[in-house]
């Protein structure tokens, strides 16, 4: 999010967005569970042009030992963006945002997971962005939620989210990279779907008390369809795995 002013047209006369989606349309969100072998749990997200794998190890030993909690499993997510993920070589390793949106997932998704049932060690969760076209936080969060699912490892329930922004001074649904560069503000959210809990919450831009209201309430409506693609997603593996069709 920039601010900046510009002079691209981010909403049309008829109210269609640059991809032609209305105030209130998410885009397309394509997730499979269970894609890599030799992690216990895994998921691939397509959301827009976002593509994103997450993967979960543990509850498994802890390294470096002295960070162990002998109460409860220590969650470690790990967000991070492939060079090639961005139209500018995206210098590797971490730097400062990918620090504090690892803590932020890790925090998200430390809410739903019974960690005291594994006192002692580690749930390791990787979430490797491909491609980014803006939401990766919240689209890397929700990999990550099924990956953990997908893993076995005991949740009180799933993580969903969608980031809701403002652009030519209106309240619109899932951010894409030109509205995030080019518009006032970004506003991501995820909950817990069964109790509405909010996890994940952030504000970059400018918004007022009845626009953060209203987009939080487009998000909340919008994280419940993303529980059923969760969820759809989850259950499509175990159709697979049965040997039955699923959809596709
Ligand atoms: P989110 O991806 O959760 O929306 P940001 O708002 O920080 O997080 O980033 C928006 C988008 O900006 C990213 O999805 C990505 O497309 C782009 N971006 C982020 N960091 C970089 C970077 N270091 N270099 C180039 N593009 C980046």
């Amino acid at each position: 999010m920039s601010g900046m002013k510009s002079d691209v047209k981010l909403i049309d006369e008829s109210g269609k967005r640059i991809d032609g989606r209305l105030f209130n349309e998410m885009r397309p969100i394509k997730i499979e569970a269970g894609i890599l072998e030799r992690a216990d749990g895994s998921a691939y997200i397509e959301w827009g042009n976002n593509k994103i794998i997450a993967a979960v190890f543990g509850p498994r030993e802890i390294y470096p030992k002295h960070i162990q909690d002998p109460s409860k499993a220590v969650l470690r997510a790990r967000y991070n963006m492939a060079a090639f993920s961005v139209d500018e070589r995206k210098k590797p390793g971490p730097d400062r945002r990918s620090v504090e949106l690892s803590l932020v997932i890790s925090n998200a998704l430390s809410s739903v997971v019974f960690l005291e049932q594994y006192p002692r060690t580690a749930i390791d969760v990787f979430i490797e962005v491909l491609q980014a076209d803006a939401g990766t936080r919240i689209a890397g969060l929700t990999a990550a939620s099924v990956a953990l699912a997908d893993a076995g490892i005991p949740m009180k329930d799933l993580i969903a989210g969608c980031a809701v922004g403002k652009v030519e001074n209106t309240i619109v649904l899932d951010l894409n990279k030109d509205e995030d560069n080019y518009g006032q503000a970004d506003m991501p959210v995820a909950i817990i779907p069964r109790t509405k809990e909010i996890v994940l919450f952030q504000m970059d831009g400018d918004m007022d008390y009845q626009e953060i209201k209203n987009g939080l309430n487009m998000a909340l409506d919008a994280s419940m369809k993303v529980y059923e693609i969760e969820k759809e997603a989850l259950k499509n593996k175990y159709i697979k795995l049965a040997g039955g069709d699923s959809d596709e």
